[in-house]
């Protein structure tokens, strides 16, 4: 009895472990924002958020856009 006892609190344990980890809310909106992607001109690693976009191509600045 002893040993079926145990042997549910483990189950339930690593379930809600698991339950836990999955439910935990989505972080991926802050850590796209801070990612470093390269330009695609210079290879100058930027923070997204600042990069300029152009024909689906991230650039650190003006200048490397306007090349
Ligand atoms: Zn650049």
């Amino acid at each position: 009895m002893l040993k079926l006892l145990l042997f549910i609190g483990v189950v339930s344990a690593v379930y809600f472990f698991f339950f836990k980890k999955k439910s935990l809310p989505p972080s991926n909106d802050t850590s796209q924002e801070e990612a470093m992607i390269p330009c695609a001109q210079c290879g100058t690693y930027v923070q997204v958020k600042e990069t300029l976009m152009r024909d689906g191509k991230y650039y650190c600045s003006r200048e490397c856009m306007e090349v």
